[in-house]
This record gives C-alpha cells, structure tokens and sequence, in this order.
C-alpha cells in the first residue's frame, strides 16, 4: 500500500522506474509514449546523457547555498543565456521552483513596482476566463477555471475575469478574425475603464491556452491589441509563458509569433525539462530599476530559489536546445502532428477542433460536432481516454468534462522535441485507437 496522497486518492498509478529518449518505463517493463512531456515538461524526453553529466558535474562542485548569502555559477549563467534570448525589453531574471511560484513572484513584483513609483492604488489583477496559472492561492485566484476555484474561492484574492481568445468557441460563424481579436481585446478595455484604469495593475495570459481550454493560440493580432490596452492605461503586461514557452510552440517564446513583448513573462516547465523543478520571471529594466532605486529589494523569496543543481539543469538544457537546432524539430515535427491528427480525426463524429502551435497541439471531444456540444461532466470521457491511452503505452495530458459549462474535454500533445517522425506516427494511431476506445 502507497502511503503518498497521490493526485486520485482511489489508489496509486504505475511506478516509473526509467526513462529513455521520448519512453518512459513502468516497474512491470511497459513503455510509455510521453507524448505529453507529462505536462509540457519534458522536452529533451528522458535520459539525456549531456543534462545528466552537467547535473553530475554540478553536484560535484556545490549543490547548495543560500541566495541570503551567495549567488552562484550555475544561476549567474542561467539568467545571461535566458536574457540574451528573451523578447525585446526583459533584461533581469528572478528563478524559482515552478510555474506557480513564478505567478505568484510575478504578482507581487506588478504589486510592489506600482508602490515603489509612488502608484499604490493600483492594485486590480485583471485575468481570462478558461485560463490556467497554478495551484498556489495567487495564482489559482488568477486562474480562470471554476472547478479548480470553486472549493476555495473563500481564500482567494479578488481578480476580475474577462472574455478569453478562443476562436474554436467564441467567434462568431460570420466574424473575421481581426473583428474577433478586436472583440476579444476590448473586454480587457471595458474591464480596466469599469475599474478605474488607476487601480489597475495587472493582466495576466497565458499566450497560447494549456491545460484549461487544450493549446489555444490568440487569433492574429490579439495580444497586439492587448498590448496596446495595456500601455494606453499604464497597465502591465504578464505573459504566463509556462507551459506554451520555451520553445514548445516552434519558436523560444511563443509570443515572438505574436510580435508582442511582455513587462513581465513566466517560464518554467521546459526550462528545466522536468530534470529539476525550476521556474523563472523575466522582467523588464523598468521594474528592476523602480526596485533598485527605490526599497532596494523585492520583497519576496524562497529558501530554494536559484537553486544551483535546479539552475545547472536549466542551463543544460536550454544549450543543447541551442546546440542541436530542437526548435526546426519543433516545427517540421509540429506540421506532421498537426497533418496526422487532421488525418486522422478530420472527419471523426466526436473531435471538434484540432489546434494548437508547432509540438503543442490538441484534438477537442464534442457529443455534437455540428452544435459543438461538450459531453456530459458526468460521464469522465477524459478519465477514460487516459486510461485507455496507457493501456496502449501512451501518455496523453487529457483533461475536461465541460469547463465552466463551455468546452468539451481536450486531449492536449506535447512531446519532446527529439520526436521523430515514426514516433508521431505512433502516437497519432495510438491516440485514434484509445478515442474510439473510449468513446
Ligand atoms: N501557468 C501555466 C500556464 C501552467 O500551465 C501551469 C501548470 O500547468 C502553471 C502556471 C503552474 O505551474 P506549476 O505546476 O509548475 O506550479
């Protein structure tokens, strides 16, 4: 019996025991597809020998030391290489642990920036519907999905939701995109003038939707707007690149094929590829600057941030990204995804939408395709894809039964960007066989 409170508290799944380029490998000897990284997470797959001997080396020269105390190599090393490809504007870098804790950082930061130029009456969080930014109290109070929410809403900050970009659900059969994203934008526009463009801080999306809605790229021109909003009102821009970034969507960031800059950016997941449990903020010069001659300090930190060992994996992998061209991969791999799956379940009764951006990709469950109607909550189709995928040796990031009454259940795809071309073959008929499966 497993003493560990695992995700399903009705029991404990597979024991992995190893990992092998995009494999993963349970107790019993089964191999797994990762065609999900997890989530998003592993996008070097598993094993690499050269992250493996930069984390050895790593641990031979210092595992530790406080960041009260000391900086390191490894971190020092991290945030040039991060900055020297970040988009235009972010020059510092605050490391953390993960996705939530770099929200929650990045909160605060918009916070404190705004009290430290003499604003502190800016305080609203403005954030989207459908959207997700980690299971930590900030973050979750600015997430916008109601299941998640509902339980603990009593503990959470006010954050105000507006409309997502979610073309598949919301634009209109006779709208162009440019009237969508002009749609869309304006919510944030009319949300700000409601609360008093001063008492605004923040909004916060993430560029291409993960977990909640199932990789969701913004109609063209979106986040332009959006960017344009943000600046009319002196509003920050925060950018939850988490699970989209990194170079899952074909280029580093995905907001580079938005040809929008954030003042702030969350990064985590593939920045470490899951070798070490490492998150980031990028912010701008601005706002280190209002710290810097301002208090002089952020005031905020953990015990484990900028960690070495956590910094010498990011490191590690963000080079041989470099070294090895992963991002052409990306995208020539990302294009065969995204045929097969067109292939595959272009005609299917019951997938709706397939979208996403380059190794970033996701079909849509309907019980309609015609009327778009999600299945019944009830019924845990996203339970039992899952299942139904592991018992053919695939790993899928399913997720849904209806969020907020609005989308279906999604099957998100997020392999490693080693993937070959055989390999998403497999993943395309191994995922085909466990919808009908399951449905
Ligand atoms: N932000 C986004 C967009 C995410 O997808 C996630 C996790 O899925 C998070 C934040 C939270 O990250 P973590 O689970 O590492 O805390």
């Amino acid at each position: 019996m497993s003493r560990l409170l695992h995700r399903s508290a009705a029991g404990a799944p597979p024991v992995a025991i190893g990992g092998e380029g995009v494999e993963l490998i349970d107790a019993e000897g089964r191999r797994y597809i990762d065609a999900s990284g997890g989530a998003a997470v592993s996008c070097l797959g598993h094993g690499h020998p050269d992250v493996i001997s930069a984390l050895h080396a790593q641990l031979d020269r210092l595992a530790y030391a406080h960041t009260g105390f000391f900086t390191s190599e490894a971190a020092e090393a991290l945030a040039e290489q991060l900055v020297a490809t970040a988009p235009e504007g972010l020059s510092r870098v605050y490391l953390v642990s993960g996705g939530s804790e770099a929200v929650e950082a990045a909160l605060k930061m918009a916070r404190q920036y705004f009290v430290e130029i003499g604003q502190p009456d800016r305080r609203h969080v403005i954030t989207r519907r459908q959207s997700y930014h980690g299971n930590t109290l900030g973050a979750l109070a600015a997430g916008g999905n109601e299941w998640r929410r509902a339980q603990f809403a009593p503990l959470l900050i006010e954050t105000h939701h507006v409309d997502p970009c979610f073309a598949y659900r919301f634009q209109e059969p006779d709208e162009s995109d440019d009237a969508y994203a002009a749609r869309a934008a304006q919510s944030l526009e009319d949300k700000i003038l409601e609360l008093g463009p001063d008492a605004v801080m923040a909004f916060v999306a993430e560029t291409v939707v993960g977990a909640t809605a199932g990789a969701v790229p913004p109609v063209a021109d979106y986040l332009k707007r959006v960017r344009a909003i943000c600046d009319r009102y002196g509003v920050l821009l925060i950018l939850d690149e988490v699970m989209c970034g990194m170079g899952r969507t074909g280029t580093l960031h995905a907001c580079e094929q938005d040809g929008v800059a954030p003042d702030l950016m969350t990064i985590a997941k593939g920045l470490g590829g899951g070798y070490q449990p490492i998150g980031a903020v990028l912010l701008s010069q601005r706002i280190f600057d209002a710290f810097a001659r301002g208090s002089g300090f952020f005031q905020h930190g953990h015990t484990y941030m900028a960690h070495p060992m956590a910094a010498a994996a990011g490191l590690a992998v963000q080079r041989i990204i470099a070294r090895d061209r992963l991002l052409n991969n990306v995208v020539s791999m990302g294009g065969r995804l995204r045929r097969r799956l067109e292939e595959r379940f272009g005609n299917a009764p019951h997938v709706g939408d397939v979208r996403g951006r380059g190794l970033f990709q996701a079909i849509e469950l309907v019980r309609d395709r015609a009327s778009r109607a999600p299945f019944e909550p009830s019924r845990k189709l996203h339970a039992h894809l899952k299942r139904e995928a592991m018992a053919r040796g695939l790993m899928v990031y399913p997720m849904g039964g209806t969020i907020d009454g609005v989308n279906g259940d999604h099957v998100l795809l997020a392999p490693p960007f080693i993937v070959s071309e055989a390999e998403i073959d497999a993943i395309v008929e191994r995922l085909g066989d466990a919808v009908d499966a399951a449905l």
